[in-house]
């Protein structure tokens, strides 16, 4: 039966020399990458992780934990994937909620400093009294073995693939708390195959592997997809801008996925195309993206100045992938043949069914059904049963606009929806109108309950230092730049300035925080 683990196999069968991973200068064929896999499968035998077992793994991208997540699959363990950054609370709650049996800190790697040498996995390991063990990529500690911890029946038959978790992956939490999603193996090899078909890939590709491969946008369409294709992927462990610009220079990157934050970080660096940056940016630049053929961003919306700017800066069409990690994650994304300056999410990826509901409108919450819908909620049948109906559609949350073509645009999402006297504001709208000033780095608009359940608009900003004036001044400017674009309903109570928002891993804001704050400052 097909797993995910097969992806690196039938390249080391097909092409044991090719590179498969590099971190650091150290590149890892198809060859080795099978060998690693087989032999991590093995000790994780002898450390008692069995068929059926959660098996927890705490990493930022490194190879060591590529080769624990298809040594999971590979053994019918579902890897449950966790990113060093969270925090020990975090960590200990995945950890109970996926009755892990085992949980594996990676803290480094022998390829040196340019890679994972995560001081948080290994803070983390050390309070769980993990033992530290040198393993074939370097460094990785071991979590006591739950004793308690029981494996959950494996499927079989036909449907082995389409019944079989291979992961566990917890949302971002940016609405509430995080969700533990089940994704099959047939999920993930749906979207590896789809995101390798459709951008076009062959072994002779290069990409950048900065998106966390904790979550499931950087395990599926980076990973997976790349490694599908038995292209290369270039291991990065975090963003960091610098970091970027040199791989772009010097390792002829083809394949760049990012989140819309990152687009911003470089920019933001670089200077914009023509808006003063001078000789130094544009000399920077120049180089920049030449061996670029597809630059892609999802995860949160794309603001379409950002994308206008960073389509400049590289020279091509940024494209555009909507999801969710219920989706494993894509649903859809704009054509290898998109024009710069669209502002869809694209079209629902093929094999995959989409609607909007109610069915009359154009603009509605946006269902989907297809090969990547999850199995579920962990241990949440309830809500599982709330997200997906008895036919297989998938309640994505988010509102959406279908134009007469099929091509999809976010409204926003349902939850974040405020409702101010009656009227419907949705933060998309007013925080794309927010960002197209300059003084704004980004921003983010909740609701706030006020007197008699009406809903107040608040916005929170953090200001681009290079154009942040005197605060009343910018504050007043900003008021009158969104009464000039919004309805008056639309516009918020307050603005209120940030030196950062709260962001995930992934670079999303976390919403949920904000919307806390602003109920408590108007206590
Ligand atoms: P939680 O479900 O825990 O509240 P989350 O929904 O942010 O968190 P994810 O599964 O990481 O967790 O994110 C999926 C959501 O991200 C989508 O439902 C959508 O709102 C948003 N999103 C993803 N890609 C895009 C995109 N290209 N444009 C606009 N929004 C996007
Ligand atoms: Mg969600």
């Amino acid at each position: 039966p097909p797993r995910i683990s097969d992806i690196p196999r039938r390249w080391a069968e097909r092409a044991p020399h090719a590179p498969a991973l590099r971190e650091g200068e150290r590149v890892w064929t198809y060859g080795e990458l099978a060998a690693a896999v087989d032999a991590t499968a093995q000790r994780l035998r002898e450390l008692g992780v069995r068929p059926g077992d959660r098996l927890m793994v705490v990493a930022e991208n490194c190879v060591a934990q590529i080769a624990l997540i298809f040594a999971a699959a590979s053994m019918d363990a579902w890897a449950v994937n966790a990113n060093s950054r969270l925090s020990a609370r975090e960590i200990a709650q995945f950890r109970e909620h996926s009755g892990a049996r085992r949980v594996i800190y990676c803290c480094g790697s022998a390829a040196g400093a340019a890679t994972a040498a995560s001081p948080e996995a290994a803070a983390h390991g050390e309070r769980d009294g993990a033992q530290r063990e040198s393993w074939l990529f370097g460094e990785w500690m071991i979590g006591p073995l739950n004793e308690a911890a029981q494996p959950e029946p494996v499927a079989a038959g036909a449907d082995f693939s389409a019944r079989q978790p291979a992961a566990l992956i917890y949302t971002t939490g940016t609405t509430g708390q995080s969700k533990g999603v089940m994704l099959s193996h047939r999920n993930l090899l749906f979207v590896a195959a789809v995101s390798s078909t459709l951008r076009g890939l062959t072994p002779a590709d290069r990409a950048y592997g900065v998106l966390p491969i904790s979550h499931v946008y950087g395990l599926a369409s980076v990973m997976l997809g790349t490694l599908y294709a038995g292209a290369c992927l270039h291991l990065q462990p975090r963003f960091n801008a610098d970091a970027l610009l040199r791989a772009l220079r010097e390792d002829q990157l083809t394949i760049l996925q990012g989140v819309p934050a990152m687009y911003a970080r470089l920019l933001e660096i670089l200077g914009q195309p023509g808006a003063g940056a001078g000789a130094d940016g544009a000399a920077r630049r120049e180089t920049l993206g030449a061996s670029l053929r597809f630059i892609y961003a999802g995860g949160s919306p794309l603001d379409p100045v950002l994308k206008r700017q960073a389509e400049a800066l590289l020279g091509q069409p940024l494209h555009n992938g909507y999801g969710m990690t219920e989706s494993s994650p894509t649903i859809s994304q704009t054509r290898l043949d998109a024009p710069r300056g669209d502002t869809s999410v694209g079209y629902a990826i093929p094999g995959v069914e989409t609607r909007i509901v109610p069915a009359q409108d154009a603009t509605g919450e946006l269902w989907v059904r297809g090969p990547n819908v999850m199995l579920g909620y962990y241990k949440e049948p309830s809500l599982t049963a709330a997200a997906i109906d008895a036919d297989g559609w998938l309640n994505t949350g988010d509102v959406a606009r279908q134009d007469a073509d099929g091509a999809l645009f976010i409204v926003g999402r349902s939850k974040e929806l405020i409702i101010r006297s009656g009227f419907n504001v949705y933060p998309l709208e007013v925080e794309t109108v927010l960002n197209a000033h300059p003084a704004v780095a980004q921003s983010a608009v909740v609701g706030r309950t006020v007197a008699g359940g009406d809903e107040e608009v608040i916005a929170y900003v953090e200001l681009d230092p290079r154009h942040a004036g005197q605060p009343e001044v910018l504050e007043g400017e900003l008021h009158a730049h969104l009464a000039a674009a919004l309805a008056p309903y639309k516009c918020p109570a307050e603005i209120i300035p940030m030196p950062s928002l709260p962001a995930a891993a992934t670079g999303k804001i976390l919403k949920s925080q904000l919307r806390t704050l602003a109920q408590q400052a108007a206590q």
